[in-house]
């Protein structure tokens, strides 16, 4: 009987992983290397060790909606997107409301994990830790990981030759905090993810000439979609996702590209995506385009080499004169306190995760990676039912058949799904499913705005275990706070 369950950090999965384990009666303890929750969402001026670090200026490309827990909507006056700290206060508040904060042990590390002797009887885990200087182990029946995965920088220097050359600076976008160091500089960023097109615009305001350098293309999006709406609450909705499953391939992705350029022609701005039809995750930015336009950023291609002062571009042209060189290449997967790797990763070097949660070939069910999954959706709710589903999971029910296959999607280093499909699936496994049929014909109001409005976290708590009473009412008001 899973009883004792050990959390490892204390973002936003962190505490979800707390409040489901303490829904089900177990008793979880987080461990949290900082001083305070919110791992990502919780800014610090220089990048820690061990942690997710972000920049001054990030908002949300999720709207609140779509981005909340999902008994846990966010207050009616925060705006749809939102500046970090602003999430991060809601973050604070949604540990205080379900009384979190007493089950996180903070300054805490986490360094070893390791199965004990009997694992294949008792499923129980070993996990060390260290906090001022003292270590301690301590035995636990399961185990969620929700240590984050935007921490270790991926800096492929190997494929940039000549880098060891250059005379300018250049760095990780993870130490970037803000623009007014590059001032009047020449920065070059590559990499077209949230991050690079991000610093990219931030940098244009003050760099004398930003170029950003892409090998693939991205699509971008702006937050505001039709009539000013937020993107996601349009877009994410069972309706479009039904018309996706049901109409041929081609029509589906003739569909999705002219989706993707209604903001503007990505082929006119040298962002098109070299797999247009790929349901990669886009990049949000409502700036990039118009920075573009006005030659304050200057897209480029893959670099092909860097000398001491210029850099060459696969097209042979060449940028005099760069400053500042900043890799938005995005981050690694690492779980250094699993000092065994094949708990995670198979020989071909790949996560092996079933349903993207747990490791496939554990004797016992008592480990969840929570988060490692992209969902092309907000995160929040995403590890919110992971969690709901973990520790069902963990307390034997039978939607972990052994031998399934693991779900994976894509060929991204990152574990990219459907966010709808995803949730669903999970969702259906404990019975948390919402019922479309059986709502038409006992509220059919409710019913159309479940399936043609934009599917929110609230939907999953209609019915089955961990239903909350309040989440009809918030489906039926999702519009109301979203004008507000
Ligand atoms: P983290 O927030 O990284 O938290 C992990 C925690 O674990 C940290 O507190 C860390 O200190 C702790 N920890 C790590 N190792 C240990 C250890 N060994 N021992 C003890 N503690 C440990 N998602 C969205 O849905 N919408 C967005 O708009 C959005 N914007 C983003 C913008 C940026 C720039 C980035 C990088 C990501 C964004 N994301 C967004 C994705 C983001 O990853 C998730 O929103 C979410 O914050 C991930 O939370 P997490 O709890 O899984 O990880």
């Amino acid at each position: 009987m899973v009883r004792r369950v050990a959390v490892v950090g204390a973002g936003v999965s962190g505490l979800a992983a707390i409040k489901c384990c303490l829904d089900e009666g177990l008793e979880p303890t987080c461990f949290e290397r900082s001083e305070d929750i919110g791992g990502l969402w919780c800014y610090t001026d220089q990048p820690e060790e061990g942690r997710a670090s972000i920049y001054r200026t990030v908002f949300t490309n999720s709207c609140k909606e779509m981005m909340c827990y999902s008994d846990f909507p966010f207050p009616d006056d925060h705006p749809n997107y939102m500046h970090n700290a602003k999430l991060q206060q809601y973050i604070c508040k949604y540990a205080e409301h379900f009384d979190l904060l007493r089950r996180i042990q903070f300054k805490t590390l986490v360094t070893k994990i390791k199965k004990r002797p009997d694992f294949s009887v008792t499923g129980q885990w070993e996990v060390v830790t260290q906090r001022d200087g003292k270590e301690e182990t301590a035995v636990f029946d399961a185990v969620m990981i929700c240590s984050g995965h935007h921490v270790y920088p991926n800096l492929p220097l190997a494929d940039f030759p000549g880098i060891q050359k250059f005379k300018g600076c250049y760095f990780h976008s993870r130490e970037y905090k803000e623009p007014e160091k590059f001032r009047g500089k020449k920065v070059l960023v590559i990499g077209l993810g949230n991050s690079g097109s991000d610093i990219a615009v931030e940098l244009s305001t003050v760099a004398s000439q930003v170029y950003l350098s892409s090998r693939s293309g991205s699509w971008v999006l702006s937050r505001v979609w039709d009539n000013g709406y937020p993107w996601d609450m349009v877009i994410l909705t069972r309706f479009r996702n039904w018309l996706g499953n049901i109409l041929p391939k081609a029509l589906s992705d003739w569909l999705f590209v002219r989706n993707m350029n209604r903001f503007f022609k990505h082929e006119n701005f040298g962002l098109m995506p070299l797999n247009r039809t790929s349901r990669r995750e886009p990049v949000f930015n409502d700036d990039l385009p118009g920075r573009i336009t006005c030659g304050a950023v200057v897209m480029k291609p893959n670099v092909k080499e860097f000398r001491e002062t210029s850099v060459l571009f696969q097209d042979g042209t060449v940028q005099d004169d760069v400053d500042v060189v900043v890799f938005a290449t995005g981050y690694s997967y690492s779980h250094p306190f699993l000092k065994d790797d094949s708990i995670l990763i198979s020989r071909d070097n790949e996560v092996i995760l079933y349903k993207c949660i747990v490791p496939l070939h554990l004797e016992k069910p008592t480990m969840a990676v929570i988060g490692l999954v992209q969902s092309l959706g907000p995160a929040i709710p995403t590890v919110d039912m992971q969690c709901r589903w973990a520790v069902k999971v963990f307390q034997g029910s039978p939607c972990f058949p052994l031998l399934s296959l693991p779900q994976r999607f894509g060929d991204s280093t990152t574990l990219q799904t459907d966010y709808i499909m995803y949730a669903d699936e999970l969702a259906s496994d404990i019975g948390v499913k919402p019922n479309v049929l059986k709502l038409l014909l006992t509220d059919p109001r409710l019913a159309l705005e479940v399936f043609f409005g934009p599917c929110t976290p609230y939907q999953y708590r209609l019915m089955g275990p961990g239903k909350w009473s309040g989440a009809r009412k918030a489906i039926l008001t999702q519009w109301d706070r979203t004008l507000r």
